[in-house]
């Protein structure tokens, strides 16, 4: 799974983008680092939060064929979307960072703490109990992750659905509400990625247009299957492909 980038540095300078791009894998740190052959070399940050880039991998995953990884990854963006809601509560609330990441020490190492965080600040917020994974979905989970069950593609494109289902919805719930608050988390997220070394160039932030999206304004795309996503997937790996065989033909 990749991303494509131009160098910043040549866009500033040149007032448009240059025909150079050049493809990098995702992060964790979030930082993307483009050396181009002007000699810049500039970092740019990626806007999207973990759970947004945690469930493309997942889905990147289902079209190489390995679904245990695809439902592991899936499994991992709702958990890093639950950690995103309650920063966002916590925002709401004026909890300053360093009690925030005080009490997050305290959950950090396991889920099931942050799950029952999530729970009651979400009833807080909405008045309401939030729809979480079934019990059936949840032993599913457990049977791929802990006991090497190894699904099918359609059981994996049925589990990528259903964190679909869980999760669109309440970013739509966030937004109404939280629209302030989700830009600050978003925010803190790029300050706390964007420190530049003195030798580089700052190449600003840039978005990518992930399945789960909370940038994405778009109707059709917030609405879309998994199925219908692998689809566009699929167009932009050949786009990819073609970018790095250019690219080759030109380094010969
Ligand atoms: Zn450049």
């Amino acid at each position: 799974m990749k991303l494509l980038m131009s160098c910043m540095a040549c866009f500033q300078k040149l007032g448009k983008p240059t025909n150079e791009f050049v493809t990098l894998e995702f992060r964790d740190d979030g930082r993307y680092e483009v050396c181009c052959s002007r000699g810049h070399t500039s970092v740019t940050i990626l806007q999207q939060q973990k759970f947004e880039i945690l469930f493309d991998i997942g889905a990147n995953a289902i079209i190489d064929g390995y679904y245990r990884e695809a439902i592991s990854s899936f499994t991992s963006s709702l958990e890093r979307f639950y950690e995103f809601c309650i920063k966002v509560f916590c925002e709401n609330n004026s909890i300053n960072d360093d009690t925030y990441n005080k009490v997050w020490n305290q959950v950090s190492k396991q889920s099931e703490r942050q799950l029952g965080a999530f729970l009651f600040l979400w009833t807080n917020k909405f008045d309401e109990v939030p729809e979480l994974l079934t019990n059936k979905d949840t032993k599913f989970r457990n049977e791929v992750i802990h006991k090497g069950k190894i699904p099918t593609k359609e059981e994996a494109l049925i589990f990528g659905n259903t964190i679909l289902k869980i999760i669109r919805p309440k970013i739509k719930q966030l937004q109404f509400l939280f629209e302030k608050e989700i830009s600050s988390v978003i925010f803190k997220h790029l300050r706390d990625c964007s420190k530049i070394e003195s030798d580089q160039i700052s190449g600003g932030t840039m978005c990518t247009n992930t399945i789960i999206s909370l940038s994405s304004g778009e109707e059709s795309h917030n609405t879309q299957t998994l199925e219908s996503a692998l689809d566009s997937i699929l167009k932009w790996r050949v786009l990819i492909e073609n970018t790095e065989s250019i690219r080759n033909q030109w380094s010969q």
